[in-house]
């Protein structure tokens, strides 16, 4: 694996692999990397013949200053972990690299209407600005033919998709994996290694939520299955941002279904200081 600190030395070196007929699949992610990030890394490897990580844990996407400071780095372990996965290259860039000194952070400002102003975008203001500025820093340095994103982040694939609508930079391709979770099924996340051993214990309430919904999904109002699944969420000791059904298509929120309609259950909630979120098709 090759690993570059310095946005123009790794455009060089891919310039020069495109020029060769290589296709790149590129996997951004901040670190702290467990399965599911390798599953994202292993699609790319069977779709692509060279495969790009980045670790950069983007200041801009925090709302909450805490959660950026306490956000886990496992550098050492992750350079080996990517190699053992067999990524052939690595970007791993400082701040002043994807925000040079003296430029101003308000440059960008992406139109995402609605889709910002619910759910993550309500709960965490800035927080999709935030990942579409250092995305399109990171896929303008990067040039992938195949972009490999996790379901996990529901409303991020759809804020990314709009992103590269937006910016013209396509030709691209967004590849969605599933999200993938431990075998009591919470779905794998970096912020899991801030939990305890008692909040890992109860941690998997989340996707016991999710599934409630969906096993009790029916056509007409849905708020009564809505109540209970965050109620057994409190009942767990969790804070509960939002635990809704949405189109799975525009995320409007859905009370009534008609019994057809493609649903996405998500939620967001807290256990003490760790703000988990999951999602589930349905
Ligand atoms: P992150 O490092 O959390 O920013 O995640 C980097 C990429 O990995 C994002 O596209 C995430 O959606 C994806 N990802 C994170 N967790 C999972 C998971 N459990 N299953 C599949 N993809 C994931």
């Amino acid at each position: 694996m090759i690993l570059f600190k310095k946005k123009s030395d790794i455009r060089a070196c891919l310039n020069a692999m495109k020029q060769e007929g290589r296709k790149i699949g590129f996997v951004p992610t901040m670190g702290a990397l467990h399965p599911g990030h390798l599953s994202l890394i292993e699609r790319s490897r069977e779709d692509t013949s060279i495969t790009v990580c980045s670790i950069f844990v983007n200041p801009t996407q925090f709302n909450d200053p805490s959660d950026f400071e306490k956000y886990p780095v496992t550098i050492e372990k992750d350079i080996l972990f990517l190699e053992a996965a067999g990524c052939d290259i690595l970007f791993l860039p400082a701040v002043e690299e994807i925000y040079p000194a003296g430029e101003k952070p308000e440059k960008e400002h992406y139109d995402f209407g609605y889709l910002e102003t619910i759910f993550e975008g309500k709960y965490r203001p800035g927080h999709f600005q935030g990942v579409c500025q250092v995305m399109h820093r990171l896929l303008d340095i990067v040039k992938p033919g195949n972009l490999y994103l996790g379901q996990k982040d529901y409303q991020q694939c759809m804020v990314i998709t709009r992103l590269i609508e937006i910016t013209g930079l396509l030709p691209l391709n967004t590849i969605i994996c599933p999200t993938f979770r431990e075998p009591d099924g919470l779905a794998m996340s970096s912020r899991n290694m801030r939990l305890n051993q008692e909040e890992r214990g109860k941690a998997p309430a989340i996707y016991k939520a999710l599934n409630y919904i969906k096993d009790n999904l029916h056509k007409g109002n849905l708020q009564a299955i809505k109540q209970t699944a965050s109620a057994n969420l409190s009942a767990n000791g969790f804070r509960v941002d939002y635990i809704e059904t949405a189109d799975a298509a525009t995320l409007q929120p859905v009370d009534e279904w008609d019994g057809k309609q493609k649903l996405v259950a998500l939620a967001a909630a807290f256990l003490n200081e760790v703000r988990l979120i999951d999602n589930l098709l349905i």
